[in-house]
């Protein structure tokens, strides 16, 4: 109900008046029980500035959960790619074998303190699978191929970020003067991290796939909540 709608021919308060939507204007028009003029209902500005104002709120929302999520899934998927790469270039062990190990030796006397174990491998599997699922259901305004290119750009950028580091110290410290010796990751280690990178993004590629499953599940559950909602009201205005 509008707080106060006066009628300008003869000054009754049409507040309670019923609003009748125009078919050919779609506007909201209220016909005056009095003199029979029509008037526009207009919101009030007070409830159309907070109604902005709260979409606004939601989509400024969506943004930071979008970003978290983004740099969640890209930065453990950098570091963990990292860790698992650093025993396969010490062990000489390929992908699988250090990810069956991880298991493997969960508990047994074999265990080294610093090998890859089950909680990294895990979380390694699932962020890349969620990325996939989150780009391929989130994002239904991107074009089709659009999450299969940023996606390897930002995980490659990320885990590059310890080479970047070196190439933005290294001229400093030479300037400051200051004695200075490479201590970052070798190339052949970039290459190796490479590898598990690549297998990550083949995870996600599959999990992109799932998106529009997801997304089309997650758009009937919210269709359904609003039916009953509607019905809900509908009921409490008497059953029109
Ligand atoms: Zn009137």
């Amino acid at each position: 109900m509008a707080i106060s709608h006066l009628c300008l021919s003869c000054g009754l308060d049409l507040a309670r008046v019923r609003v009748s939507r125009d078919n050919a204007l779609h506007a909201p028009i209220v016909t005056c029980p009095e003199c029979g003029s029509s008037a526009i209902r207009r919101k009030p500005a007070l409830v159309k500035a907070w109604r902005t104002a709260m979409r606004r709120r939601t989509a400024a929302w969506t943004l930071v959960a979008q970003l978290v999520v983004f740099n969640a899934t890209m930065w453990s998927i950098a570091g963990l790619s990292w860790t698992i790469s650093h025993q396969m270039q010490d062990d000489h062990q390929s992908l699988v074998q250090v990810i069956v190990d991880a298991f493997r030796l969960e508990g047994s006397p074999m265990r080294r303190f610093d090998n890859v174990g089950p909680w990294h491998v895990s979380i390694w599997i699932f962020a890349s699978l969620a990325a996939g699922l989150w780009l391929g259901s989130a994002l239904p305004h991107w074009k089709r191929w659009t999450p299969y290119v940023v996606w390897p750009i930002g995980l490659t950028t990320a885990f590059s970020a310890p080479f970047i580091g070196w190439a933005i110290w290294f001229p400093v410290a030479a300037l400051a003067a200051r004695p200075t010796y490479y201590d970052g990751p070798s190339m052949a280690g970039w290459l190796i991290g490479m590898q598990v990178l690549a297998a990550s993004y083949v995870l996600t590629c599959i999990a992109v796939q799932a998106g529009p499953f997801a997304r089309r599940s997650w758009d009937r559950s919210r269709a359904r909540r609003w039916r009953k909602r509607l019905a809900r009201r509908r009921l409490l205005r008497g059953g029109e």
